[in-house]
């Protein structure tokens, strides 16, 4: 089966938002070991989306749209498919009496009720998270799914509604596992796991994290211990190879793993940031949970306040600058002991564009009578600004985790 995913809306043509569906639509399917073989963008169009459907008709058997399903007049997609594949349009009622109980006590414009419209033999697939709902449509050998534009409704809709029919229409299922790695580089990784990402079954294949690198295994089965099991094999494979640089399994971030396993050993933290400017703190509050762990997070960006705020020596800023290991140890010290808590990190560099050493970037990390700074290398190429600032962030967390001994999924949920 392949399938081929067609994105609807002016907006995104016109590059005025971006394409966060195809990108999950692409990874879902590859994930399922579904071939996708065409991504197409087309503005609200009628004539413009026809063409697409009738070309996508001829050649993909599994049709994924997102967006176009809204109520108002350039939502077209609904209507130009049902028209592409020669299908009446009918109200569902079950559809209608949502969309009453949705808008009860407020003014339901009738265009609202499009959304209520199913092309015959069409399957409604019910939205919990919005109100436009999607749709099914299998006729002969092909399958139609559409479904709503905003990601937050997309992709549950995704897990919830479309995977379990692929599934069932492949009498498989596809259990994926994620791997995150910390403190090794893409290449080197995939150097060591080359033979490991040629099998068939389960695959294992990189991708994309921000600083980071990501492993996916997956496997594909008749049940889903079948594929647990395999998974499991697998991961066993990848530990013995890269095993010190797995800090989590299905685990997500490293702010995440901080907050959960701080909190499991009731441990506390604080940051002080130069260069992050508040963004380890603001990754760590962004956890649920994170008032468990976080007690305080200072920006520091002057000599001043680190002198005032965490009591940085004035003869350190002045002998190494404020951008060296001995300021990013005094200011971890220094946050430490100024919220009380157990650990105490701190970021100090130079993010750039401008200046001599961009990119030169000290995390620090205080807990109990150990004290880590690390020295980073984000200098080898021009880095932008932000991303400076995000590699940063990562190694202060990581190093968080590290100096507590609690890096490793050892320590994570492992639910294999
Ligand atoms: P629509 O269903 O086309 O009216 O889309 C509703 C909203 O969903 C749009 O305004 C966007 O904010 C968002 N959206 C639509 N398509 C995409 C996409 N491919 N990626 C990310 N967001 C999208
Ligand atoms: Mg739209």
């Amino acid at each position: 089966m392949n399938a081929e995913i067609i994105l609807v809306g002016t907006e995104l043509l016109l590059g005025d938002i971006i394409d966060t569906n195809g990108k999950y639509l692409a990874r879902a399917l590859a994930s399922m070991g579904i071939n996708l073989f065409y991504q197409t963008v087309v503005g609200d169009n009628r004539e413009r989306l026809l063409d697409v459907i009738r070309r996508a008709l001829t050649r993909s058997d599994i049709l994924i749209f997102s967006g176009g399903l809204g109520p108002t007049a350039d939502d077209l997609t609904r209507e130009t498919v049902a028209e592409a594949m020669g299908l009446e349009l009918k109200e569902d009622e079950e559809t209608v009496k949502r969309l009453r109980a949705f808008f009860a006590g407020r003014n339901m414009t009738l265009n609202n009720l499009r959304q209520a419209l199913v092309p015959e033999g069409g399957q409604v697939l019910t939205n919990d998270w919005g109100t436009a709902p999607g749709l099914y449509i299998k006729k002969d050998t092909k399958q139609v799914f559409m479904l709503p534009g905003p990601p937050r409704e997309l992709e549950p809709m995704f897990e919830a509604r479309v995977r379990p029919i692929l599934e069932k229409e492949s009498c498989r299922v596809f259990v994926s596992t994620d791997l995150n790695l910390y403190g090794i580089g893409e290449s080197s990784a995939e150097a060591k796991l080359r033979d490991l990402m040629e099998n068939p079954d389960p695959t294992l294949a990189p991708y994309a994290g921000s600083g980071e690198v990501r492993l996916r295994i997956t496997s594909s089965g008749s049940s889903r211990e079948e594929c647990l099991e395999k998974n499991r094999l697998m991961l066993e494979k990848v530990r013995e190879r890269v095993g010190e640089y797995i800090y989590a399994v299905d685990g997500e971030s490293l702010e995440k793993a901080l907050v959960e396993r701080f909190s499991k050993k009731g441990l506390k933290v604080a940051a002080a940031e130069s260069l992050t400017a508040g963004l380890i703190s603001s990754r760590i509050g962004s956890i649920p949970g994170a008032s468990e762990v976080m007690e305080e997070g200072i920006v520091t960006y002057c000599d001043r306040v680190k002198r005032e705020a965490l009591g940085v020596k004035k003869e350190t800023l002045e002998k190494y600058s404020a951008v060296s290991e001995e300021t990013a140890a005094e200011m971890a010290q220094g946050i430490r002991r100024v919220a009380g808590s157990d650990v105490g990190i701190s970021a100090t560099g130079y993010a750039g564009p401008t200046g001599e050493n961009v990119g030169l970037v000290y995390v620090g990390a205080s807990f109990k009578d150990k004290l880590i700074v690390r020295k980073l290398e984000t200098r080898r190429t021009k880095l932008e600004r932000n991303y400076i600032r995000a590699l940063a962030a990562n190694a202060a967390l990581a190093l968080a985790l590290q100096i507590t001994d609690l890096f490793g999924y050892e320590n994570g949920e492992i639910n294999l």
